[in-house]
């Protein structure tokens, strides 16, 4: 158990219009912070009013991007219950990225027992509107004050809230991917499987290159032969074709294992509808494109939740999915999982955890 000191706003700020919340460009009154030294452990839990950290110049993270983060969110229910999705996913993905960047663990018990203390804290700022929810960004940096590349002695964790709107204004809808065949995401032996700013900044390079073309995202391709398929933006990625449901496996370390990803294949298994979990090649995409067995294609993440893809551009072949609508398999994932999450249907796989 984690002694959290409790520092309330004095300055408590005024809410923004919860019409028009975007995602990303608003955070509550509130934050929490732990320090981790060498030798004592992480220590120092507190919730202290939100605003700027004042870092040294030479802090390591701003130099050797030794750092991670996670993202998941918090719901309204109808019967006025907050409750978090899977948090311990998020946790235990939290800790394997910690190993991969020589960051010191967190106890499981004690990340979320601070998730749910600050979103507590700042209950009044989530939102009830339907589709709307209270993005949760955990981080951790390195805050040696060093120049020289080895683990820092010293971390920084801080949670920090957002209240978001659904991720589409339509709820779901469908876009266009440009087919990326130069650049890569993720290599094997590297971080792909890791949340981390890195994998972040080296991928913007494509998402531009997409954006200039009018595409919405990325498809990565896999970074030793450029032929299987990878991830989708900061998404994993599915395809439906001739009624299976394919997505690639996480055996390589180079897909990012998404709490969204690993229950929409439960829901899929739930429901008898045939999964599989291996190397995806492009050449097969569009061989199922060219057979008309190319049925659906998604992307999943706790940002969007699902993103049905509705134009797949290779450069040569336009490849329309589903007239650019909303498959059955893309809808169905949809609605179960945001059900679930709002409250709204029954949580038969006990993946919601209360707040309060
Ligand atoms: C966070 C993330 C995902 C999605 O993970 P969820 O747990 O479902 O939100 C997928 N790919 C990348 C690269 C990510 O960073």
């Amino acid at each position: 158990m984690l002694d959290i000191k409790i520092e309330r706003t004095t300055a408590a700020k005024t809410k923004p219009d919860y019409d028009k919340l975007g995602f990303g460009n608003y955070y509550t009154d509130h934050m929490f912070l732990m320090n981790y030294t060498k030798g004592i452990g992480w220590h120092d839990a507190r919730i202290v009013p939100y605003g700027p950290l004042s870092l040294d110049p030479a802090t390591m993270v701003f130099h050797y991007a030794q750092e991670m983060f996670e993202g998941l969110k918090a719901y309204y229910t109808p019967e006025g219950k907050i409750q978090l999705f899977r948090p311990q996913k998020n946790i235990e993905r939290m800790n394997n990225t910690n190993r991969r960047m020589c960051i010191p663990e967190i106890d499981p018990e004690d990340a979320l027992q601070a998730i749910r203390a600050v979103v507590e804290m700042d209950k009044d700022w989530i939102p009830k509107e339907e589709g709307k929810s209270l993005y949760i960004r955990p981080f951790i940096i390195a805050t040696d004050v060093h120049l020289g590349v080895h683990p820092s002695k010293t971390y920084l964790f801080a949670i920090i809230l957002c209240p978001v709107a659904a991720y589409y204004a339509a709820g779901i809808n469908p876009v266009k991917i440009f087919i990326e065949r130069e650049y890569v995401r993720a290599v094997r032996g590297g971080t792909g499987f890791a949340k981390v700013g890195g994998n972040y900044a080296s991928s913007l390079i494509g998402q531009e290159k997409a954006e200039k073309m009018g595409y919405a995202q990325v498809l990565w391709l896999d970074g030793v032969e450029h032929k299987y398929i990878d991830e989708v933006g900061a998404m994993n990625v599915f395809f439906v074709i001739d009624g299976k449901v394919i997505t690639p496996a996480l055996s390589e370390g180079n897909i990012l294992p998404g709490v969204t990803r690993a229950s929409c294949i439960e829901l899929l298994k739930s429901k008898g509808i045939p999964v599989e979990e291996r190397k995806l090649s492009i050449d097969e995409v569009l061989d199922a494109y060219k057979n008309g067995t190319l049925n659906e294609a998604f992307g999943t993440g706790t940002a969007a939740v699902i993103s049905p893809i509705g134009e797949l551009n290779d450069g040569e072949t336009v490849m329309t999915l589903n007239d650019g609508n909303i498959g059955p398999i893309s809808q169905m994932l949809y609605d179960n999982l945001t059900g679930i999450q709002w409250g709204k249907l029954e949580d038969t796989l006990g993946w919601t955890v209360p707040v309060c």
